[in-house]
């Protein structure tokens, strides 16, 4: 099944609902050898955040997420623009921690208490915003539902739904993320909290879209259907991005592979996508080396 994204409309128009099924999406970029549950988990719900986002933003605006641990060089990355082009990945440095072989290690204690979140909205026309909040939950779902309420006073709650097999394999990946519009009255958003939690089934069985369609709108009072569309894993690199990493490689080498008639692998770490550089295209470099 496709990924897709539902916009919904409730209590009049006072309050933004939105859904995701982001299943194979998650799966495609977290079911790696390399990663063990708890990457698998914290990676899948910050690229699931990223998904509900894409369905709050305009034409031309992208938003990058940044999760920081509290060790300064292990965090977690996820992008989006307005049409649903997603994309998600580790820090080498966590990739590589030694916190990726172990169990029992909680996304909470992965965070630490010098966990924070980062925001970059890119507005179009030059105009980029950064927000900047802590992590008093270390659980990525809550806390971004803080972000909201804090960095831009709109009171939101998100909750996510991440389910492995007995391999540690995920094997569901759903959201649905709240917003009280402009005038809405704050009660509804405790409203809407206990509706969730008593209809949990809309984030664990794995319906049709159209099933699940019809099931929120019967939720939530004077539900609308607004729209709803694909998403979608894309990284968006290129060969030309990996042309400055043969140049992190010595001289020496970049002429040997040439001598040698070898060309050269580079692999991008996000997608796994491989880009091959000739002889012939790595000579061409060296004369501007
Ligand atoms: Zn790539």
């Amino acid at each position: 099944m496709e990924n897709y994204i539902i916009k919904t409309l409730a209590y009049n128009k006072q309050v933004r609902v939105l859904f995701v099924d982001n299943t194979n999406m998650v799966k495609e970029i977290c079911n790696k050898d390399n990663m063990n549950k708890l990457l698998k988990s914290t990676l899948g719900k910050t690229v699931s955040i990223a998904c509900l986002i894409s369905g709050i933003l305009k034409r031309q605006q992208r938003i990058s997420l940044k999760v920081n641990t509290s060790h300064p060089k292990s965090k977690i990355f996820a992008d989006t623009d307005s049409m649903g082009n997603i994309r998600g990945y580790l820090s080498d440095h966590l990739l590589n921690s030694p916190l990726n072989g172990k169990r029992h290690v909680t996304i909470e204690q992965l965070i630490g208490n010098k966990g924070y979140i980062q925001v970059i909205k890119d507005l179009g026309m030059n105009s980029i915003f950064t927000g900047i909040t802590d992590m008093p939950y270390g659980n990525i779902e809550n806390d971004f539902s803080h972000y909201f309420n804090q960095s831009e006073q709109t009171p939101t709650y998100i909750k996510l739904n991440i389910i492995f097999d007995k391999n540690n394999d995920i094997i569901l990946s759903r959201g649905i993320f709240v917003q009280l519009l402009p005038g809405a009255s704050i009660h509804l958003m405790d409203q809407v909290k206990q509706i969730i939690s008593e209809n949990q089934f809309v984030l664990t069985n794995a319906e049709s879209i159209e099933i699940v369609k019809e099931r929120l709108l019967h939720l939530f009072e004077d539900s609308m259907f607004m729209e709803s569309g694909a998403v979608q894993f894309l990284c968006g690199c290129s060969k030309e991005m990996f042309y400055g990493m043969l140049f992190s490689l010595s001289k020496e080498d970049l002429l040997d592979s040439v001598q040698k008639s070898n060309q050269i692998e580079t692999v991008c770490n996000i997608c796994g996508g491989k880009y091959y550089f000739s002889p012939l295209e790595i000579r061409n470099m060296l004369k501007s080396y």
